[in-house]
């Protein structure tokens, strides 16, 4: 098969740039049009080069480890929602496949200079950091970089380049000192989860500058052209004329917390009910108006926000979405929204992945109310629940790595390891990664998808889970075995696992082809997708297709982990996530309990094609995926 069109690649720039910090060298690679037919982009592409290129087994914080940066082939076009780009590196926290988004310019920015993919390997001796101008690389002294916050090394790039123009993906101190779950920073937005500025501090790597001027060439552009504007009228449709603006999804905080669906006390509880006050508060104080994390977005979910005066006083920035806020509120008991929206900021400075955070913090208030964690250990500061001097002063710790902060700059997990006296109960994670912002006792569907997701707790993979179960959003799937949900009661649990297989293979699209997840939940679906891909690459991509490929990127991230170890044991979900809530609206619904988690794990195997004991894609299955080449395990497992 011959992917090109008249001998001509279409949707790509068809070049991956390759850096190599170890030896200071810069190669720019062509990128093989059958893979790309196969793969597509983003997480999909990058699964096929972390397959090939990071061995299992290696210390992620080893020069070993890549960060493989990637765009989809809807990156940096006009296409909706097109501000997309991903990272795939090995996790920190699990050990295991990590991928963390980001949206803006960046994307796009580095596709306009000529790549598709960028692939950082080995470790420089010195800080660096990598520039790139269209056609020219460089890699960089970042001595005075070192040390700085992240707004500030962003605005020292710009300086020295006399452009304010180039897009900087950078580290903060956080991630120069190896906290697991470090963030890099683009602007107000992150590559947020499973520690990929840990991995960027390894290296040495504090920056990588990008500015591009180029075009994508796409194959039917009057094509294109209409379903760019099919598919931003039908969003826009969908929402009413507004968007997401313009309080982003902070909004959902006041709907979410009457749903059961935001863990509370550190998954203690699911619901809290002070959700309304706190976004009142957010709405009226903080919020100054919505921000679009690219040109082009229609959507604009994005929060210029501030505290404008008394002891949290915030300059203005980008952040506190919803995630950040629950983390920060919900999750540690405090109800001073400007407290919050001053750690969020100081996790961006920091370069710290809010989730993270707010979750370690509150697994340390909870062993400290335990008794597992006394005054001396926690350097005498005083961590009850809801103390917002206390959470402040926790995320400087863990940003600098400083008294407590090293040991919970380890993520729960580990940090549970070294605290021991039964604190694993109160670790909320996954496959080494902190549990986010939503909980699965407001719907099962969630419940298996966070079980289940490849990088471990995750909320972009499993949030289709929530939105099916609790807002009945169908993402347009029921002609591909999904009921309807409004037929389902939220709580159910049988059929969950087939219907969390077929939502998961949707639900990877967006981080396939580059763009962002919202527009999927606003009517971006299917038709629309394959509308755009095949009239910008000139390929016939049916809908069924994407969703074969859904399948196909999902399964060679699961046999990524597999060659790691993974299997069924590590699909479990933590005792206290499934069991009644101890307080709250839903502490006496007693479906909201997840009862039977073993069936519906076992039912989305079967759904999967993957061994019912194991957990482990069966060789039939993949070779019906064309991941033949793929095996790594005996067949007879
Ligand atoms: S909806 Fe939000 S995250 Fe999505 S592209 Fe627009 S501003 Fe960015």
């Amino acid at each position: 098969m011959n992917p090109t069109v008249d001998g001509q690649l279409y949707g790509y720039t068809g070049k991956l740039l390759r850096v190599d910090l170890t030896k200071g060298e810069v190669n720019v690679e062509k990128v093989d049009p059958e893979l790309l037919r196969k793969f597509l982009g983003g997480v999909g592409y990058g699964a096929k080069l972390y397959y090939d290129e990071v061995p299992a087994g290696i210390d992620p914080l080893s020069p070993q480890n890549k960060l493989i940066f990637t765009t989809g082939p809807l990156s940096g076009t006009r296409a909706p929602g097109a501000g997309f780009a991903e990272v795939c590196f090995k996790s920190p926290l699990g050990g295991i496949w990590a991928e963390s988004k980001c949206g803006g310019e960046w994307g796009g920015a580095l596709r306009k200079a000529g790549f598709d993919f960028l692939v950082i390997e080995g470790k420089a001796k010195e800080p660096k950091y990598i520039l790139i101008d269209d056609g020219k690389v460089e890699i960089r002294p970042a001595d005075k970089l070192k040390g700085e916050t992240t707004s500030q090394k962003d605005k020292l790039i710009k300086e020295e380049l006399k452009d304010a123009s180039f897009e900087n993906a950078v580290i903060g101190l956080a991630g120069e000192e190896l906290v697991r779950f470090a963030n890099i920073m683009v602007g107000g937005r992150a590559f947020g989860r499973c520690g990929p500025g840990a991995v960027m501090g390894s290296k040495n790597l504090l920056a990588i500058a990008v500015k591009g001027s180029g075009d994508i060439p796409v194959a039917k552009p009057a094509r294109f052209k209409t379903a760019v504007k099919a598919g931003n009228k039908k969003v826009l449709d969908e929402t009413a004329g507004e968007g997401w603006a313009p309080g982003g999804t902070t909004v959902e905080i006041t709907q979410c917390d009457k749903l059961g669906d935001i863990p509370t006390k550190n998954w203690r509880a699911n619901s809290w009910g002070k959700g309304e006050e706190l976004y009142h508060h957010f709405e009226s104080k903080n919020l100054m108006r919505a921000h679009a994390c690219y040109r082009g977005c229609v959507l604009r979910c994005g929060r210029v926000v501030r505290v404008e005066t008394g002891k949290w006083k915030t300059p203005e920035h980008e952040g506190s979405e919803y995630e950040s806020i629950c983390a920060f509120t919900f999750f540690v008991l405090n109800d001073d929204m400007d407290a919050a929206v001053h750690a969020t900021y100081l996790c961006n400075e920091y370069g710290l992945d809010t989730i993270s955070t707010g979750a370690v913090i509150a697994f340390a208030m909870d062993c400290y109310e335990q008794g597992m964690l006394d005054k001396k250990e926690v350097d005498g500061l005083d961590l009850s629940w809801g103390n917002t001097d206390t959470v402040v002063e926790l995320v400087h710790r863990i940003g600098k790595r400083t008294g407590v902060g090293r040991i919970l700059g380890e993520g729960v997990r580990r940090a549970s390891q070294k605290i021991g006296k039964g604190s694993d109960l109160f670790a909320i994670e996954v496959k080494g990664l902190e549990g986010p912002a939503h909980d699965g006792r407001s719907g099962k569907a969630l419940a298996i998808m966070y079980g289940t997701g490849n990088r471990g707790m995750c909320h972009i993979h499993a949030l289709e889970g929530m939105a099916f179960d609790s807002l009945k959003n169908d993402f347009g799937l029921i002609p591909y075995g999904v009921p309807n949900p409004q037929t389902l009661e939220r709580f159910a649990e049988e059929g969950k696992g087939r219907i969390a297989k077929v939502l998961q293979d949707f639900g990877i699209l967006p981080d396939i082809l580059g763009i962002c997840k919202l527009y999927s939940y606003s009517g971006l679906v299917l038709p629309e997708l394959a509308e755009l891909i095949s009239s910008l690459t000139g390929w016939d991509i049916s809908e069924q297709e994407l969703l074969d490929i859904g399948e196909r990127v999902y399964n060679l991230q699961r046999v990524i982990n597999v060659r790691e170890g993974i299997g069924k044991a590590d699909d479990q979900l933590p005792e206290r996530v499934c069991k009644l809530p101890e307080f709250g609206l839903y502490s006496a619904v007693a479906e909201c309990e997840i009862r039977n988690y073993e069936q519906m794990l076992e039912e989305y195997y079967e759904a999967r094609g993957w061994n019912r004991e194991t957990g482990i894609p069966t060789k039939e299955k993949l070779q019906q995926l064309g991941l033949s080449s793929f095996i790594v395990y005996p067949p007879s497992r």
